[in-house]
C-alpha cells in the first residue's frame, strides 16, 4: 500500500514514544508528532494530521507481523479520543513477567475479573485496593495497599485503568488489548453493540430496555432513525 513511502526516523520515534507511553490522548500524541518532526524531519514543512495519520498506517503495516498496533479508540467513560499501543497476543499480561513479580500480576488479573464481573464494569477504588486481600489466598504474601496504589497509578498511566469519581473503569488500552481476553474467559458476562457487533464495556444504555450501546455508533445511528435498534422504542438519553 504505502511502498513508496519511505520508513523514517519520525516513524520509529513515534513508535517508541507510543510503546513507552501505552497510551495517548489524541492531542497529546499530535504534539508529540509534532515535536518529533521538528526534531527529526530536514524537510521543515508544517506536520498535519493527517500527516500522522498516515505515518500510523506505515508504522501498523510494519509492526502487523509482531501482533502489535497503534488503535485509535473511541472511550465512552471520558469521550475522548486515545491513540493506544496494542498487543494483539492470546494473553498480553504474561509479557509482563520480567517487570511484574506474580502477587502483582495476580492483582492485575484479580481487578481485570472484577472489572469484567461488575455489572456496569466499574468498581469504587477502595473495593480495588482491598482486592490485594485475594493475593493472600493462592498462597502468597498479600500486596501491600502502598504498593497496590502505586501500581494502579503506573497502569493508569498506561492506559490500563481509569479512575473518575472515586470509581475504576477498564482504561482505552485494556478495553482493546484485553477485549478478547475476557470475552473468553467471562463470556457470561460480555454484550456487544447491536450496531457494530464489538464487545461493549462503556456505552449509552436505551431507557426502555437493557440494549447498551456505544455512544459513536448510536450518534451515526440517529442521523438516519429515531428508535432504539433493539426495543424499537422512540430513543429519548441525550448523547
Ligand atoms: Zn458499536
Ligand atoms: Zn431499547
Amino acid at each position: 500500500m504505502s511502498e513508496n513511502v519511505s520508513y523514517t526516523n519520525v516513524h520509529r520515534a513515534f513508535l517508541q514514544a507510543c510503546s513507552n507511553h501505552g497510551t495517548l490522548s489524541t492531542s497529546q500524541a499530535f504534539n508529540m508528532y509534532v515535536a518529533i518532526c521538528a526534531q527529526h524531519d530536514d524537510s521543515h514543512s508544517i506536520p498535519s494530521e493527517a500527516d500522522l495519520a498516515s505515518v500510523i498506517e506505515a508504522i501498523n503495516e510494519r509492526i502487523y507481523r509482531f501482533d502489535q498496533k497503534i488503535a485509535l479508540v473511541h472511550y465512552d467513560p471520558t469521550d475522548m479520543d486515545f491513540y493506544v499501543f496494542v498487543s494483539l497476543q492470546e494473553s498480553p499480561i504474561d509479557l509482563q513477567q520480567n517487570v511484574f513479580t506474580a502477587p502483582e500480576l495476580h492483582f492485575f488479573r484479580v481487578l481485570l475479573r472484577e472489572l469484567a464481573l461488575s455489572e456496569d464494569h466499574t468498581l469504587a477504588l477502595i473495593a480495588c485496593l482491598n482486592l490485594t486481600n485475594d493475593t493472600a489466598s493462592e498462597g502468597m504474601k498479600p500486596l501491600a495497599k502502598t504498593r497496590a496504589e502505586q501500581l494502579l497509578q503506573e497502569w493508569e498511566q498506561l492506559g490500563y485503568f481509569l479512575t473518575l469519581d472515586d470509581k475504576c473503569y477498564l482504561g482505552p488500552k485494556a478495553v482493546v488489548e484485553f477485549e478478547k481476553y475476557i470475552s473468553r474467559n467471562y463470556a457470561d458476562v460480555v454484550t456487544r453493540c447491536c450496531l457494530c457487533n464489538v464487545t461493549i464495556f462503556y456505552g449509552v444504555k436505551c431507557a426502555s430496555c437493557p440494549q447498551i450501546l456505544h455512544k459513536d455508533c448510536m450518534k451515526k445511528y440517529l442521523r438516519r432513525l429515531t428508535n432504539c435498534p433493539a426495543c424499537k422504542t422512540l430513543w429519548s438519553v441525550p448523547l
